[in-house]
């Protein structure tokens, strides 16, 4: 039996859950966790679609072809519902009518994603959910972090982890599959910059997300050399983002950790392998300049301002804590 047909990677988990939905044998719910790009959505879809499957045990699963796959596989079924940036009155929704039946499949499929940004009254909410859901029903819930999620959530969740795939897994996939506008070499920098993430490579060849992408990189770069320099064009480069959303600047944090780890590897071993610069050269001239010392107290000072985003700082306080914490 071919299952998950069209997942690439994630071997463990493709065992797992998908021998779980041949038995019929699977959970109320289930926490997907792994980094961006590395397959959460695709394997809730999936798994949603061979649920519901109609034609079960011929040969791939999910077959892909039958009414309820194309619904489903196409984001077009009333009874799979996705979830994007949880607020607490989208989850008093899903309790209103979690106990309707579903309108046209056996289960209500809900899908939740970035459940990490949940704040902790809609974790309680969705609790309740979790606790006692009618046997209709299934949850996916997707996250980079688990362990931003209450105990008592996790407890009530089989929990997959999704991994990063290796780079010639997904140089292999995106020649096959995807319109390559760039280089050979560009495609290999590309990939490597993608830290094992396929939905970041396949971004990265979309013209649109692309430069957006690159943007967002640009500035964390300058806002490593920012703190790495304090000096007064600093300080202002960093009051420049004040105006930035919680969301973004959590995203933009965790690039600047990735970088600044980059930093601190290439100090220690030109050979290491990089996940944010594509290249050892211009990653060894900006950490050349700076101890290692330096580097880990400013990767510490960001890693603790990314929880205090979490728990509801503000994003001039986090932005002007990380001066202070970063040490000399
Ligand atoms: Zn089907």
């Amino acid at each position: 039996m071919d299952i998950f047909s069209g997942l690439i990677g994630n071997e463990e988990i493709k065992s797992s859950l998908g021998n779980a939905i041949l038995e019929s044998q699977f959970l109320h719910a289930y926490i997907i966790e792994g980094p961006e790009g590395t397959g959460k959505h695709t394997i809730a879809r999936l798994a949603s679609a061979s649920i519901l499957c109609k034609n079960k045990g011929h040969g791939k699963i999910p077959c892909g072809t039958c009414n309820s796959c194309m619904k489903i596989l196409s984001d077009n079924c009333a009874d799979v519902r996705f979830y994007d940036a949880f607020k607490i009155d989208e989850v008093r929704k899903i309790k209103e009518n979690l106990y309707d039946s579903a309108t046209e499949c056996e289960y209500k499929i809900y899908i939740l994603n970035d459940v990490q940004k949940m704040n902790v009254k809609a974790q309680n909410a969705l609790l309740i959910s979790l606790e006692e859901p009618p046997p209709h029903v299934l949850f996916f819930l997707l996250t980079t972090d688990s362990s931003y999620l209450l105990e008592t959530i996790r407890s009530r969740a089989q929990i997959l982890r999704t991994k990063p795939l290796d780079s010639d897994t997904i140089y292999n996939y995106v020649r096959k599959n995807c319109k390559i506008t760039v280089g050979d070499d560009a495609l290999k920098e590309i990939i490597v910059a993608s830290g094992g993430s396929l939905g970041y490579v396949i971004d990265m060849l979309d013209e649109k997300k692309s430069q957006a992408l690159s943007k967002d990189r640009e500035r964390a770069k300058a806002l490593v050399c920012a703190y790495l320099n304090d000096n007064s064009e600093s300080i202002s480069f960093i009051t420049s983002l004040f105006f930035l959303q919680r969301d973004k600047l959590k995203d933009l944090l965790s690039m600047c950790a990735v970088a600044v780890r980059d930093l601190a590897l290439v100090k220690k071993y030109r050979g290491a392998t990089l996940c944010f610069f594509t290249s050892t050269e211009e990653a060894l001239e900006l950490a050349t300049k700076h101890s290692v010392r330096k580097l880990l107290g400013l990767y510490e000072a960001i890693d603790e301002a990314i929880e205090d985003l979490n728990s509801n700082a503000s994003v001039s306080n986090t932005l002007v804590s990380i001066l202070t914490k970063k040490g000399k």
